[in-house]
């Protein structure tokens, strides 16, 4: 099993203790079948958000008032979660974070007949939610969306493209971004819930990744919505996402955490077991130098990751600056301890069918999505100044 004593930090109560070894026996049965990429992802995912909600677990993603766990989103817990369902799955954890993020805009601004009418069905399982902010021309950049959204009568009428959209093609409904125009740049964005079915919503493109999992590029084309699926007030859209993504950011680090824990797992158990030059590899000390570093690596994110979501659940309002390095350092770190873990294997090491060259793939979109590496450095550099004024 994978170091727990991080468990004992002063981050955490008792009820977080409880859920990481409850979830931890769940998962060794339960996700059992789904550790390798499956032959059909989207029937995969289908069954997972059902087995995740069965097991109790998207409780966490809603507030108790929907169904939930807690009376607010418990960052430490979904952290919690996404370390330990991506350690067995990667696409578990994929499932139970877009019911999150998909579904996070909602809770936090929604008004209380779309909570109503979105948050049960998230928890049960359902609905699957999608969250789509990036075009093909707004990526990082993404204020400069173009996909408008334009008032007439009693509906909104969409209008654009949004591309890398998760579960795209089964999604039941996407919370989207799209420009309204109240004031120039992000405070002309607003946020929409967009169901499905909606005539003229098209997905054009099923995007395949090195990492399998539903993706898609979607038009919107002429799409009119009824005006009550506008989320929040109108303008306020581009802050509503980022709030968002605050929470959801840290939860990134904890999957890649996650990712990196399982791959030391791997590493510690290949160097006991295999002999090379007469004695296990572990004696060697250029071996031992990796795993000081991975060890290092995984605690000094584990630190970060927990120390995000202990100041947000604390009161804190944003918690930017803490997100972002949580999100920077856990996924760079992780890359670097797959990569090691891979190394440490040697030949064997990027042979499909073992788990570190799985790793080695799974981790790789997590230093793009939510925010790539380079912009976490700005967002870190900005909020330092900011501070220092
Ligand atoms: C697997 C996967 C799943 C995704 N799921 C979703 C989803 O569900 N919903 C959604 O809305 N989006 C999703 N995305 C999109 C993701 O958020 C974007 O890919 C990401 O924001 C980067 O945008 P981009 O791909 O357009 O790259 P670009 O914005 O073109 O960036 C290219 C490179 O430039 C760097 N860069 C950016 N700014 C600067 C700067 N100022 N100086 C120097 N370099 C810079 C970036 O860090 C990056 O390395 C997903 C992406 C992937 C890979």
């Amino acid at each position: 099993m994978s170091d727990r004593s991080f468990l004992n930090w002063p981050f955490f109560e008792d009820k977080h203790r409880a859920l990481a070894f409850e979830l931890e026996d769940w998962a060794k049965t339960e996700l059992a079948d789904y550790a390798t990429t499956p032959a059909n992802v989207d029937l995969a995912c289908r069954e997972l958000v059902l087995k995740l909600a069965d097991g109790g677990w998207l409780d966490y993603c809603v507030e108790k008032k929907y169904g939930g766990k807690n009376p607010s989103l418990d960052v430490r817990s979904l952290c919690l979660i996404r370390e330990t369902l991506a350690r067995f799955s990667g696409l578990a954890d994929f499932v139970f974070a877009m019911q999150g993020l998909g579904s996070g805009t909602i809770s936090l601004f929604g008004s209380k007949e779309m909570r109503e009418k979105y948050l049960p069905d998230v928890r049960s399982g359902k609905k699957i939610a999608a969250f789509a902010l990036t075009e093909p021309d707004a990526g990082s950049d993404a204020a400069a969306l173009t996909m408008t959204a334009e008032k007439d009568d009693d509906s909104f009428v969409l209008n654009g493209e949004k591309t890398l959209i998760s579960n795209g093609g089964i999604a039941d409904y996407y919370t989207v971004f799209a420009k309204t125009g109240e004031a120039p740049g992000t405070r002309g964005i607003s946020a929409f819930v967009v169901d499905a079915e909606t005539a003229g919503l098209e997905i054009i493109e099923r995007i395949e990744v090195m990492a399998p999992h539903p993706l898609a590029r979607i038009r919107f084309n002429k799409c009119r919505i009824p005006i009550n699926q506008q989320i929040g007030n109108g303008g306020e859209g581009f802050k509503m996402a980022m709030e968002t993504l605050d929470i959801f950011r840290s939860t990134v680090g904890a999957a890649a955490l996650g990712f990196a824990r399982h791959a030391m797992d791997e590493a510690l158990e290949r160097v006991e077991s295999r002999k090379m030059f007469g004695a296990p590899m572990s004696k060697l000390q250029l071996i031992q130098a990796k795993l000081g570093e991975m060890s290092l690596d995984i605690d000094a994110s584990s630190l970060l990751i927990y120390r995000a979501a202990w100041t947000k659940d604390n009161g804190a309002e944003r918690i930017t600056r803490e997100a972002a390095m949580a999100k920077l350092f856990a996924t760079e770190a992780a890359q670097r301890v797959i990569d090691e873990a891979v190394q440490i294997f040697g030949g064997s090491g990027v042979v499909s069918g073992f788990a570190v060259e799985r790793l080695y793939r799974e981790i790789r979109a997590l230093r793009i999505y939510e925010g790539a590496s380079e912009v976490q450095k700005l967002i870190i550099a900005s909020q330092t100044l900011k501070e220092n004024k």
